[in-house]
Order: C-alpha cells, then structure tokens, then sequence
C-alpha cells in the first residue's frame, strides 16, 4: 500500500472509515516525511513535531469528529495561529505570537483537523518564487535547482512532494495558483469575500484572498466547502450562502462555454511547451462537450502596472505597524531617540523586496502623484473588471494558462524585479477583479516540469470552476504524476 502520506484528504478519510487508517500513523509518515525532505526542500520554515503530536491527541481525546478528523493540514506562515511563531517569513514579525486564530483555520479546527503551521512563503506574500523569504529559499521538488513559485512556495511545494496532505496558501496576485502550478498540483483562489480574511496578516487588504492548494479537485472543493463563508470578523467577507461544492463535481460538463482570451495566447513571452499544453487542454475540454468560443479582455496589457500600484500602496500602508512596538522584533537602540528605533528596526526587519514595496506605495500615495498614479490605477482596475464581466457574458468558463513559463531557475529574476512582475500577468487580473480562479496541472515540459492551466469564472461561482476543472482530471492523467525527489542526506 502506498504510504499515508503520499494520500488525498478523501482518501484519507475512506480509510479511516474503513478501520485502515489510523491518525497516529497518519500524523508520523507525514512527519517521516517532513524529516526527510524539509532539509532539502525547505518547504517549512520549521516544523514542531512535539507540539503536532500534542495537539493530535488533544483532537483524539475531545473532536470534534469531523470532515477533516486527525487529517493534517498546512498552512502558511502569514495565517496567524494562536500560540504559535507566526512571521510572515519576515525578519521584522520574528518570536510573534499571535493572541488569537485565522477564522479559516478555526473552521479547520471544528471539522478536527491537524494544523500544521509556517509553510515557507516570500517575505510578506512578495514575490513570485518564495526567493525573498528571510528563512531561506524553498527549492522546487520537481528540479531542486527551481523555484517553487510563490509567494505560498512552501505550501504548494510540501503538497506536490506529500510533506503536507493538502495546505492553505494565501493570493494576492496569483500566489496560490503560480506556485500550484509551477509545483504540478491544484490551488484555488476564491471570489474576494469568499474566505473570511481575519487572521491573514495583510499584505494588500483589497486584493488578499486564502484558498486550498491540494493534490486533486475533489479535496480542493472539499476544502473550500470548510473554510468558506460569513465571517461577522471580517466586514468585507461576503454573507453569501455556501454551496455544497463537491456535489457540483458530479455535474456534466456538456455544453458549456469556454472562453480563451485572444490577448493571452498572443502575450509575447508565453514558452511554446506552454501553449502547446494550453491548445492540448482545450482540445480535451471539446472533447468533454464542451463548447470553445473567442473572448477579448481588451486591456489585459495593463493589468501588471495597475496591479502593482494598487497592490503596492495598500502594501506601504499594511506595513506602517511594524514599528518594533506593537509587534515582533524591535532593534537595539543603544540610548537614541524613538525615531531612531523606528528606523533601525524597520531597516534591520524588512529585505529588500519589502523596502522596494514601501517605497513604491509611498510613492504612489504621496500628494502631487496620488492622481497621476494610484487613482488611475484604480480606474484601470474598474476597467479590468467589466472586461470579465463581458468575456464572461458569453461562457461559463475562462481558459489561459497560469504563467507564461514553467518554473524558472533559482536566482534567474532575483535582479530584474520587473521581469519578476511581469510573471503575474496571468493571475493578477483575477485578484483586480475579485473573481475565483483555479490553476491545475494540465502537461510537462520536454524537462519534465508541470505546467498550469488556469480556469476562472464570475464571482461567487467557484462551483462550475470545480465542475470543469473536476472532469478534465478524470480525462487526464497530469494529476497522477509525482516528483522524484532527489536524496537529501548529504544536506542534513
Ligand atoms: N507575485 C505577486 C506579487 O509579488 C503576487 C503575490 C501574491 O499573490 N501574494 O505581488
């Protein structure tokens, strides 16, 4: 038999069902796991294997029984859990404990699952690689000399190599479904409103979004069905009502629309492999019954500078808190005045992503260029948005790739933080937009790297994303491959 840890969510649970699964066993395999890899793949920033224990028997001995019973699950390290080192993989946030718990991992608490904390994530959710986390890099276990993708690398990477069952990522830009995608598994991320965002230590308010990152449709939708919901700590989290998003996965396919974006097959930059991929996929989807017709998103060219105005200025405002009071590390201050300690700790805490962040939204949000810059941002931003409203007018579905390119080399965009950005241009539109978007393995490079197809739909309709999604898996087989993750002893 296959060992625990290489499982779904569901097929955990039909297990334990059986009698055939035990959470103890469960719990040890992961950690073996864990044990085993993180010193290569650096997935967690550190797991506590005395506590996870602890809190497993606690769950044995008082439940509560539910959906995700003894069932371990990641989260990143920007998701606060009470008690526990929470940093954002962040210098500035070092030895925070957070006095209470995300909303969305309370929910997982009450079905009885497992928390595992501090997946490996870019400092503050910035960036696509996990490069510029300040507890190292986390390396892709398809091709240890790539990124993850990010910023939830850690997350996706410790699904995609079974160090985690399934995980929580968090999307700003694209974070769930880049590194999903570069890591060959399956992340959602919801309508804005979707997930309650209480806990979730903000890096831009508008835009932040948590979503499931698994290894196949059925427990992302399980997942979803978990987390989603009304949150009165949350007044932006939507009360709308939740549907029972694995039931939607039973649903036909037949005869719905799919719209793939002229503008995005054109998008200069976009790896041949990739979009050979894209075209195989589409030809599945008509395969399926379902219906291809031609949309235009007419000012995707802008969605990058937009995105990185809005995301920035909401960014330089999240970040003014960290003023070495309140929270985390505070520098020494060896007798100089407040302002000195304000400085010395917010030069000492951010890396070098954060302070560019900080300077650019400042920027854009300063008297004289708020106009100029962050006020037409958010005019594109509308403009971006009522292009989904009229692509989605005419089918159910969108299709596009999730990044222009399979997972790029360790320090290759490390010193061109614009051909950084421009890795988003797939993902961010969705998060300007608010509306759900899925990324899930759809081929492999000639390297033998995933390659992400990426399905979005209007808001709140995270179900007929599930339900195609859910059928082009059964068609498929890109779901079933797993990485061959080089020995790691040397390196312990
Ligand atoms: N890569 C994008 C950025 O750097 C998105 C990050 C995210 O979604 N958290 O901002």
């Amino acid at each position: 038999m296959d060992r625990l840890c290489t499982r779904t969510i569901h097929e955990l649970r039909s297990l334990m069902d059986q009698g055939a699964c035990e959470p103890r066993a469960l719990l040890q395999e992961l950690l073996e796991q864990v044990e085993r890899l993180n010193p290569t793949l650096h997935a967690y920033v550190t797991v506590d294997a005395g506590r996870l224990m602890r809190q497993l028997e606690q769950r044995l001995r008082q439940g509560p029984r539910g959906k995700l019973f003894g069932i371990p699950i990641t989260v990143k390290d920007n998701l606060c859990v009470q008690g526990e080192e929470t940093t954002c993989a962040s210098r500035i946030l070092r030895h925070f404990r957070p006095p209470y718990t995300a909303s969305a991992i309370e929910r997982l608490t009450q079905e009885g699952a497992i928390i595992v904390p501090r997946a490996n994530m870019d400092e503050f959710a910035f960036g696509s690689s996990t490069e510029s986390s300040a507890y190292g890099v986390t390396r892709n276990p398809w091709d240890l000399e790539r990124v993850p993708g990010g910023s939830s690398g850690g997350s996706a990477c410790a699904v995609a190599a079974d160090a985690a069952i399934a995980a929580l990522g968090t999307d700003t830009g694209g974070s769930i479904r880049q590194p999903a995608a570069f890591c060959g598994v399956v992340g959602l991320k919801p309508t804005y409103g979707r997930v309650s965002r209480y806990g979730l230590i903000a890096f831009a308010s508008s835009l932040d979004v948590i979503g499931p990152i698994t290894k196949d449709v059925r427990d992302c939708a399980l997942l979803l069905s978990v987390i989603a919901g009304h949150d009165p700590k949350d007044s932006t989290c939507a009360p709308v009502e939740v549907p029972d998003y694995v039931a939607a996965l039973q649903r036909p396919v037949k005869g719905l629309r799919f719209g793939v974006p002229k503008e995005y097959l054109i998008e200069e930059g976009i790896a041949p492999d990739v979009k050979a991929a894209l075209e195989a996929s589409c030809g599945a989807l008509e395969r399926l019954g379902m219906r291809r017709v031609s949309v235009s998103l007419p000012h995707t060219s802008y969605a990058v500078a937009a995105y990185y105005v809005v995301a920035t200025a909401e960014a330089s405002s999240n970040l003014a808190r960290y003023d070495g009071v309140q929270y985390g590390a505070r520098a020494a201050t060896d007798g100089g005045s407040l302002l000195d300690m304000y400085q010395r700790t917010r030069a000492d805490g951010f890396g070098t992503e954060a302070k560019r962040r900080i300077i650019l939204g400042t920027y854009v949000l300063s008297r004289g260029y708020y106009d100029a810059y962050y006020l037409k941002g958010l005019k594109v931003r509308t403009l971006i948005k009522r292009d989904f409203d009229e692509a989605l007018a005419s089918c159910d579905v969108l299709i596009c790739p999730t990044s222009p390119t399979a997972a790029f080399r360790i320090g290759e965009k490390l010193d061109n933080p614009l051909q950084m950005y421009l890795s988003d241009i797939f993902t961010i539109s969705a998060n300007l937009a608010g509306i759900p978007a899925l990324s899930m393995p759809c081929g492999f490079t000639a390297k033998g790297l995933p390659i992400g197809m990426q399905l979005l739909a209007g808001p709140f309709r995270e179900e007929v994303l599930l339900q195609v999604a859910s059928a082009y898996e059964q068609a498929t087989e890109w779901h079933r491959r797993k990485p061959e993750i080089r020995s790691c002893s040397t390196s312990r």
